[in-house]
């Protein structure tokens, strides 16, 4: 059994909906195996400044179905600096936190890395970012609620784009991973997705207009992920404008509203068990590692992996997109 009596939680960076349902499967799971809890709020930056409150089961109680965070996300160019980091360890010291969980991305997973070298110091990551951009897991706590949330918006874009003869480009998030926008183009039926993996490669733009992907159709939808390799969805337009003038084109930047909503199912379940995996972690003794989750089983990554690797995109989709899109 591990010796940990007092672990810190907080949320960092970009937020994304099922943080809450991790914030309350790590709390109650690590009360459950007798560990106080302390939750750390606005990431890094309330590590250094000490916004930090003891949480008792009833903390968490009616979290699971909001999206956001309870505890606050912040980006804190202090803990960048070793002397910020030291700042941190001491406050965590000070505050008896014998092991800490972090939720948030890949800048989150890194700064953790950094501060458990330093320090040698027990820390947990969860992967919690609508991007879907960590290598070593399926799938990250929010991309799920994000992909319903595009998939929507499509819905309702199509609707004006068929009344009219348009042709409309949808910016998704993705942070350079095209993950939302190539499996938001099959869920919505969009006819292509312009994903910054490909676009390195060839002209996606050229490719999928000289193919004739109008040819059967009146309107037609292309989600763009925001990258500067894709130029994004005003990018692509501009262009289709100068080379393309016969389409009447238009834009839609989803923006923030990908991060927003109530979790799916999915989401909660995947945050649920994430959290008690990252406790059972700790109680196994185990260390800079995040949970992940590979074929419906929780696994563990080093942070090393985890962050310094590039998720590959899965080139099956891409000719489903294709197939499809005639
Ligand atoms: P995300 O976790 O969503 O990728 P950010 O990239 O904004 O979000 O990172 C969140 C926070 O993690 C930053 O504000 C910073 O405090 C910390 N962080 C990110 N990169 C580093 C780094 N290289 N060294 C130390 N801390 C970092």
């Amino acid at each position: 059994m591990s010796a940990i009596k007092c672990v810190g939680i907080l949320t960092s960076g970009g937020d994304a909906p099922g943080m809450n349902a991790a914030i309350r499967a790590v709390t109650r799971a690590a009360i459950f195996n007798g560990i106080a809890v302390k939750g750390i709020y606005r990431g890094y930056k309330g590590l250094i400044t000490g916004e930090i409150v003891l949480f008792k089961t009833e903390n968490v109680s009616n979290i699971i179905q909001h999206g956001g965070t309870i505890l606050k996300t912040a980006r804190c160019t202090e803990f960048k600096t070793p002397e910020g980091r030291k700042i941190a360890y001491d406050r965590l010291v000070a505050e008896g936190i014998e092991a800490l969980v972090v939720i948030g991305g890949d800048g989150t997973l890194t700064g953790a890395r950094i501060l458990a070298q330093e320090f040698n110091y027990p820390i947990v990551g969860i992967p919690g970012t609508i991007d879907n951009d960590l290598y070593g897991t399926d799938i990250t706590i929010g991309y799920d609620t994000a992909l319903n949330t595009i998939m929507e918006a499509v819905d309702k874009i199509r609707d004006t784009a068929t009344s009219h003869d348009r042709l409309f480009f949808v910016e998704v998030m993705g942070r350079d991973a095209g993950f939302l926008a190539l499996n938001g183009a099959i869920a919505s039926g969009a006819e292509a997705a312009i994903i910054p993996e490909i676009a390195v490669e060839k002209d996606q733009l050229a490719e999928t207009i000289e193919n004739g992907f109008r040819k059967s159709k009146n309107s037609s939808i292309v989600l763009v992920a925001e990258s500067d390799v894709t130029g994004g969805a005003m990018g692509v337009a501009e262009r289709v404008k100068k080379e393309y003038p016969q389409f009447d084109v238009r834009v839609t930047i989803l923006g923030h509203l990908q991060r927003g909503g109530s979790p799916t199912a999915q989401d909660r379940i995947l945050a649920s068990r994430m959290g008690v995996a990252a406790i059972d972690a700790l109680l196994e003794d185990q260390r800079n590692v995040m949970t992940g989750i590979q074929n419906d089983q929780i696994v563990y990554v080093p942070f090393s992996k985890a962050i310094k690797n590039d998720k590959p995109i899965n080139r099956e989709l891409l000719n489903t997109l294709r197939v499809l899109s005639i």
